[in-house]
């Protein structure tokens, strides 16, 4: 009736059903507190179902497909199904952005005054942490919804139960269990949760992460909905990375001097929490180049030549820079090259001084999206182009083999995958979040399975 797909009956007719349902030994029966309001009586039939052994539990529900209510609203439907005698309260509900789930959060969230378990819900892509949080909060509902495997599910967003299963741990979560999780916009593709959950369970660690697409402010989210979810440490990603610097309490200075930030950690201070924002994609990127060169000090002195000037760049600039490299820009737009040149204290070259005779860097970064799925055919340089006896390091990790690298194998020069960088982005993370040491093979399987899986669809 509030817009469930699966069964056209008449009030009556799903009554009876729910109630031969009910006597026939379901564990749970769910009907819809409009059903029950518009005619009272129906309750005696499925209530006389409370005589059989075992009893079934009755669970009264409120469905929006088309929004989210306020929380004096979502008070309001829960006391009324409490009222009406439910032995569990189900509230689904459609925020079009996260941001504008907050309510389902603030009422999860509640424990005084309530007496029944409580199943709240969003729908769609906003609400996935409800549907993996949900024994996280007071009062949760014994249940859950999931799709099999391949199913198309009874309501959109719906996880299936391998994913809540295996991937997100649900039988495992509990109020005290720590939650982590990446924001950007888009995160559908994000990679993050399945290396981060392979890592926290392969560490033996308590803990789930989630991703959460944030439009808009950062700031909000983390100072609303963070809290409520009990979030300890975020991952940080396009465009998010420079906006959620005024919302932290502390920048690390490398990442002050980048000007953007992809690690938050939540500190708990004696008035509230704060967040602490650091940036391992300088830092994983910068020791991956030096262990791929030698090892410590390897880039002392060294010249390497970086193609782009956006993000990526001045990470891997700055995180170079740092470990005593010379850093050499040469990107599109000359104007932001030569900006972040001056910022880092390096040099601009032109396409020609490149390729001419006699330059000599000891490695190549790419920073650009060239050669990036789906465009898997383009690359920053020809073969020809390439810097004799330089190592090439290409950041794009989708695929894991571009083509520079495989341009760069045919010349005979060493390649760094982007992974590299990925994973030991995510591995300082992991760090950062336990203080316990990142499992980097499992991590480092895990995107790799999921860059194959992805590649054969
Ligand atoms: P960004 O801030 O948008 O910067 C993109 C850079 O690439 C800019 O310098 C841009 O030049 C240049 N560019 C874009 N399209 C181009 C084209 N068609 N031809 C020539 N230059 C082009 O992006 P970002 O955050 O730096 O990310 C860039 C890439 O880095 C991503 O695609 C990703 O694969 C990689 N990355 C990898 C990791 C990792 O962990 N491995 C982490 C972060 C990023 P203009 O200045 O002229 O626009």
């Amino acid at each position: 009736m509030e817009g469930g797909r699966n069964l056209h009956a008449s009030r009556e007719q799903r009554v009876a059903y729910l109630s031969a349902a009910a006597r026939l030994g379901a564990a749970y029966v769910d009907i819809e507190l409009s059903t029950l309001e518009e005619n009272r009586l129906l309750r005696n039939p499925l209530f006389a179902a409370r005589g059989e052994k075992p009893a079934p539990a009755f669970v009264f529900s409120y469905h929006d497909f088309g929004g989210m209510p306020s929380l004096a609203f979502l008070r309001e439907i829960r006391g009324r199904c409490e009222r009406m005698g439910a032995d569990v309260v189900k509230i689904a509900a459609t925020p079009p952005t996260l941001g504008e789930s907050l309510p389902m959060a603030q009422i999860m969230s509640e424990r005084d005054g309530w007496t029944r378990p409580f199943l709240g819900i969003a729908m769609g892509e906003a609400g996935l942490w409800t549907r993996v949080l949900g024994p996280a909060f007071p009062h949760a509902a014994p249940f859950t919804f999931a799709r099999g495997e391949g199913a198309p599910g009874t309501a959109p967003g719906q996880l299936t139960w391998r994913e809540l299963d295996a991937r997100y741990r649900y039988r495992e979560i509990k109020p005290e269990t720590p939650v982590f999780g990446v924001i950007g916009n888009p995160i559908g593709h994000s990679l993050s949760p399945r290396m981060h959950n392979a890592a926290l369970k392969a560490a033996g660690r308590e803990g789930v992460y989630l991703p959460f697409k944030v439009e808009g402010d950062p700031a909000a989210f983390v100072r609303d909905l963070a809290p409520l979810l009990g979030i300890r440490g975020l991952s940080v990603t396009i465009p998010h990375k420079e906006t959620i610097i005024p919302a932290c309490a502390e920048v690390d200075p490398l990442a002050r001097q980048i000007g953007a930030v992809n690690t938050l950690v939540r500190r708990d201070t004696p008035t509230g929490p704060t967040w602490y924002a650091t940036n391992t994609d300088a830092r994983a990127s910068a020791s991956s180049l030096e262990a791929a060169l030698g090892g410590p000090g390897a880039l002392q002195g060294k010249k390497i030549l970086i193609f782009g000037a956006g993000g990526a760049a001045r990470a891997v600039a700055f995180g170079v820079k740092a470990l005593g490299a010379m850093v050499l820009f040469h990107n599109r737009t000359v104007e932001r090259a030569q900006k972040l040149a001056h910022e880092v204290g390096g040099q601009c070259v032109s396409k020609e001084e490149l390729t001419g005779t006699g330059f000599e860097v000891t490695a190549v970064v790419n920073t650009t999206p060239l050669g990036m799925h789906p465009d898997v055919d383009r690359s920053p340089l020809e073969k020809n182009e390439l810097p004799g006896g330089s190592l090439v390091f290409d950041t794009v990790y989708n695929p894991q083999r571009t083509k520079l690298l495989r341009l760069a194998e045919e010349r005979g020069l060493r390649t760094l995958e982007g992974l590299a960088m990925f994973v030991g982005q995510g591995a300082a993370q992991f760090e950062l979040f336990t203080n316990t040491p990142a499992p980097r093979e499992v991590m480092e399987r895990e995107v790799r399975e999921a860059l194959t899986q992805r590649a054969a669809k």
